[in-house]
């Protein structure tokens, strides 16, 4: 950047996560451009920003080529729930792999520094717990979660080879579970679900018996991550944790959601666990504090007031 306002790209800006993040990055001043084919998102999370001239929608798919001068890239596209990744998961592995390509070969002709976001799935289901960065993982990589994982991890190795060979600054941020408004409410993810349910009075899906574990993150708490990342010197490179340590069973979760929205004749009803869903997962984010000085801000009480105020508000709608 030359003059005036930082140009920042976001792919998968219209979605769950992208949308919060075109919103802070706006707010803080920059000139955002979000690029995304409405796969999963949808312009509903960001229709309140077009009117801002600073804020500029472009529908493209990251598997193929992008020109675009810009300063710095956050490379959020991918669809990131279970049910919508295995609908196309060919589609999800080129959105991955290629969209990592194209982004980083984007970055690399105009000189822009790159962030992507990885995911907790590349320490697939984990034999070390709480998970570090050094963990190197435990994935099928002939499974059903496989289009997703190892497309996560392939756009890891890409990045540390452009980083190696070319020299680029780049940023990889392994996200975990995270949640809040704009999620869409037939994601298919876990707190969306039980948060639906309950506000329906339908039965809550439990799958498995709800004995796994899962870390849950409010969204405005991870996109402080991603802004400390992306300012952080050139030698932090990731890949770092971000994510909230709290640890709870996806049942006590589900008890939660309950008690919260008030539900108290909900039932459970039990689904079989989807294959290769992952029995524990919580990050370990010492890195993340020593580094960029983040943790979690917001509790998960707070948290899920939040969203439940959210989809209560749009089920009015
Ligand atoms: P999301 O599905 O709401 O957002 C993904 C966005 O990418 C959508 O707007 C979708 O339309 C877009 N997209 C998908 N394929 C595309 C393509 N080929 N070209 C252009 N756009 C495309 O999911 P999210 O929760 O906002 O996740 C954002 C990113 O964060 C994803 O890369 C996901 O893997 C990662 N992540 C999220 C979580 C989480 O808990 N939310 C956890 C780990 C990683
Ligand atoms: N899950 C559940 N009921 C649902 C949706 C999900 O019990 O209606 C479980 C799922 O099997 C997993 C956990 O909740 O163990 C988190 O699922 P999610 O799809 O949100 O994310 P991920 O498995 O990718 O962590």
């Amino acid at each position: 950047m030359k003059y005036g306002r930082k140009r920042v790209l976001v792919t998968g800006g219209a979605g769950f996560l992208g949308s919060h993040l075109c919103e802070r990055l706006l707010a803080e001043g920059n000139d955002v451009l979000c690029v995304d084919n409405l796969f999963t998102g949808t312009k509903d999370n960001i229709v309140h920003l077009l009117d801002n001239p600073y804020f500029e929608l472009v529908r493209h798919d990251v598997t193929f080529p992008l020109y675009v001068e810009v300063d710095e890239i956050y490379n959020l596209a991918c669809p990131a729930s279970p049910i919508h990744y295995q609908r196309d998961p060919v589609q999800t592995t080129k959105t991955s792999v290629h969209g990592a390509i194209n982004m980083l070969g984007l970055a690399k002709r105009v000189g822009a520094k790159i962030f992507q976001a990885s995911t907790s799935e590349v320490y697939g289901d984990p034999e070390v717990h709480p998970q570090t960065e050094d963990y190197r993982g435990s994935v099928n990589p002939i499974g059903p979660r496989a289009c997703y994982d190892e497309g996560k991890r392939c756009a890891e190795t890409l990045f540390f080879d452009y980083w190696r060979q070319h020299g680029m600054r780049i940023k990889v941020a392994r996200i975990f579970n995270t949640y809040g408004p704009r999620m869409h409410p037939n994601d298919g993810r876990v707190v969306s679900n039980f948060i639906v349910q309950a506000l329906e009075g339908q039965p809550i899906t439990l799958y498995g018996d709800g004995s796994q574990t899962r870390s849950f993150c409010f969204v405005d708490d991870l996109i402080e991550g991603f802004i400390r990342l992306m300012a952080s010197p050139d030698d932090v490179t990731g890949p770092i944790n971000l994510g909230n340590p709290r640890e709870m069973t996806v049942r006590e979760l589900a008890e939660m959601v309950v008690a919260m929205v008030g539900g108290a004749k909900t039932e459970i009803v039990y689904h079989p666990l989807p294959a290769d869903d992952p029995l524990q997962r919580q990050p370990n984010i010492t890195l993340a504090k020593d580094k960029l000085g983040w943790e979690p801000r917001i509790t998960l009480e707070q948290g899920l007031e939040r969203t439940i105020a959210y989809f209560r508000e749009r089920m009015k709608a």
